[in-house]
């Protein structure tokens, strides 16, 4: 699935790896950029240990929205 990464705007895909989906470069490789993994430190430093994977993903995905609302009110 193309797709913009919410963090960096760059062009990537979503693959499923196990139950969670993970960005990818177009030309295949795992896309990290220092954005997302800001924010994704942040979402983690709220309580490192407690948190999983998956509670890792809602959250980033928390942001995503967060992002998105922040993105259209700034717009309108
Ligand atoms: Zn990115």
């Amino acid at each position: 699935m193309a797709a913009k990464c919410k963090f960096c705007g760059n062009e990537i895909f979503w693959m499923k790896d196990g139950r969670k989906n993970v960005p990818h470069e177009l030309d295949g490789g795992k896309h990290s950029c220092e954005e997302m993994q800001k924010a994704i430190k942040s979402t983690v430093s709220m309580s490192p240990s407690s948190l999983s994977p998956e509670e890792i993903a809602k959250y980033e995905a928390q942001i995503n929205a967060a992002a998105n609302k922040a993105k259209k009110q700034s717009v309108e």
